[in-house]
């Protein structure tokens, strides 16, 4: 598998689909994320519904997992690379 370019067909979250992304990746829920973007909740569901799109996924563990290959064309400053390293732990735990 290489990663040095952007997996054919996976359009990149937007920032903020990826910070949605991030957030349910850590098993943070709708109600969650809604309160801390200060957004609604069907606003935070079309976010999502979105990301899972562009991603080609059709469950949220199937979209962290697209997101991980797909993360460095979001073109958002989040490192993931730490984050991804609890959701790992946060999973065999
Ligand atoms: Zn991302």
């Amino acid at each position: 598998m290489t990663r040095r370019s952007p997996p054919t067909r996976v359009l990149p979250p937007t920032k903020r689909e990826c910070a949605t992304l991030e957030r349910i990746g850590r098993d943070l829920t709708h109600k969650d994320i809604a309160a801390e973007f200060g957004i609604s909740i069907n606003t935070v569901a079309n976010l999502a519904a979105n990301a899972y799109r562009k991603l080609g996924a059709h469950s949220a563990a199937a979209a962290v997992l697209a997101h991980r290959d797909a993360h460095p064309w979001c073109g958002s400053r989040i490192d993931f690379g730490p984050i991804l390293e609890r959701i790992k732990a946060s999973r065999m735990a």
